[in-house]
């Protein structure tokens, strides 16, 4: 589908795509994409399931925890208390993904400050990355919250 850029106003590129995920239901993703400026949003709607569940919560306790189903609309904050850190919603920018793909964008963020960083907040960094690598193993726990007023992320177990 074509329409105009809510940036640049040139034509770009519009994309509905309905996502099935097992026993849950239907998901509905919308992207945006523009060739003349680059402009990029995504969004997603949950069509049934835990539609209209504001807040999910999950104790990842296991190596086969890491593989839940995770929506994040781009509205849904996301936050991990054990690591201390969370992802703030941002208009544009959703993602269907799992825990593990949740840790590893955590782990890409820490990562990257942490380069700029020295001492005490070096080490802060280090000490999440590690933890993140346990629990990751299996070897640690961590609680994964998110909040989402439009109701339209969610936490789904297999
Ligand atoms: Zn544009």
């Amino acid at each position: 589908m074509k329409g105009r850029c809510p940036v640049c106003g040139a034509e770009s590129n519009q994309e509905f795509k309905p996502y099935n995920i097992p026993y849950f239901g239907d998901v509905m993703l919308f992207a945006v994409s523009c060739p003349s400026c680059g402009y990029h949003s995504s969004d997603v709607m949950l069509l049934s399931g835990g539609k209209n569940k504001k807040r999910h919560e999950m104790l990842v306790s296991s190596v086969e925890d890491l593989n839940t189903t995770v929506v994040r609309s781009s509205y849904g904050r996301i936050e991990i208390p054990e690591l201390g850190v969370s992802v703030e919603p941002r208009k544009g920018e959703s993602f269907i993904t799992t825990v593990e793909g949740v840790l590893m964008r955590v782990e890409r963020v820490v990562k990257m400050l942490s380069r700029e960083e020295e001492g005490a907040r070096k080490e802060r960094a280090e000490r999440i990355l590690r933890r993140i690598e346990d629990i990751k193993a299996g070897k640690a726990k961590m609680k994964l919250i998110i909040d989402d007023p439009t109701g339209n992320s969610a936490i789904i177990p297999r």
